[in-house]
């Protein structure tokens, strides 16, 4: 039996990149997928279609995240997406993924700018987990995904690096909160992997070869290599692991 049949999870930002390979392989764990997107529909359809290519159930959740009402939306979506599934009320995984990075460096970054990256990579996340909380069954898992630069300062994308600092406290703090309900809650922390966003970072073969020289491996990160570490936390498997950080980086910059 897969390991995570008859669970379900949601993945948010599971259109495209680190939260695509998520989402397909706790559907190929076994689980039913909610695919939750912000705008790219026709991405989050690719995603889902590749879910049932490989034998998996999924559906989409569609809620702009880091404006009014996100939660509500995003919880609305899950509700309607459960139903149509035929499932149950009861969610097992949330995976806190979506985020959007910083544009400028310390000196760049309006106000308006900086609201926003907690907007959507703080905020949304504390209160999809928060509304989430009575539908989460015991012994389910939360699993936010952070950042390496939460250990490597990065003055080129400071600000967005606190949101991630926010998102560990979230993470540990969260932890000793539903910890009497068997509820583990975990993050990892992503060094550079080859998505969309950092194709718009690393445009040349020498900018590629540079952010792989920061891991010990010599390689850039893929998607998979973060999904199967989500993977072992989504599982029963790590049950005795809760409030912890997993650095995901491949060794970069040890030292
Ligand atoms: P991408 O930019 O490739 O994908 C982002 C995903 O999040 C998309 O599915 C997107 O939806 C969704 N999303 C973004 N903003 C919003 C929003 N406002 N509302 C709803 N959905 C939104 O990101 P990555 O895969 O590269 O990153 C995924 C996670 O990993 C993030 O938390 C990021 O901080 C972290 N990370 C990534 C690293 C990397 O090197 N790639 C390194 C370290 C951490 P849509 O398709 O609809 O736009």
């Amino acid at each position: 039996m897969s390991s995570l049949a008859g669970k379900t999870a949601l993945v948010t930002g599971a259109s495209r990149g680190i939260g695509r390979g998520i989402a397909m392989r706790l559907a190929r764990d076994g689980a039913l997928v909610g695919v939750h997107y912000g705008s790219n529909e026709a991405a989050a359809k690719e995603t889902l279609a590749d879910i049932d290519r490989a034998g998996g159930r999924g559906f989409l959740v569609h809620a702009e995240l880091g404006v009014p009402g996100d939660a509500d939306r995003f919880w609305a979506g899950v509700d309607a997406g459960l139903a149509e599934s035929g499932a149950g009320a009861g969610v097992d995984i949330i995976v806190n993924n979506a985020a959007v990075g910083a544009s400028s460096d310390f000196q760049g970054v309006t106000p308006e700018e900086f609201d926003r990256l907690y907007a959507v990579n703080v905020k949304a996340p504390y209160f999809i987990v928060r509304q989430g909380v009575g539908r989460l069954r015991d012994g389910g898992r939360v699993i936010n995904i952070s950042s390496g630069v939460t250990r490597i300062a990065e003055p080129r994308v400071m600000a967005y690096g606190l949101t991630k600092g926010a998102v560990e406290v979230f993470t540990h703090t969260l932890a000793k909160e539903l910890g009497p309900r068997g509820i583990t809650v975990n993050s990892v922390a992503p060094g550079i992997i080859e998505t969309d966003n950092t194709a718009t970072q690393f445009t040349t073969p020498e900018a590629w070869a540079a952010a792989a020289a920061y891991s010990v491996f010599n390689r850039v990160g893929q998607p998979a290599d973060i999904a199967d570490i989500v993977a072992f936390l989504a599982s029963e498997d790590s049950r005795w692991v809760t409030g912890h950080l997993i650095d995901a980086t491949g060794g970069s910059l040890l030292g």
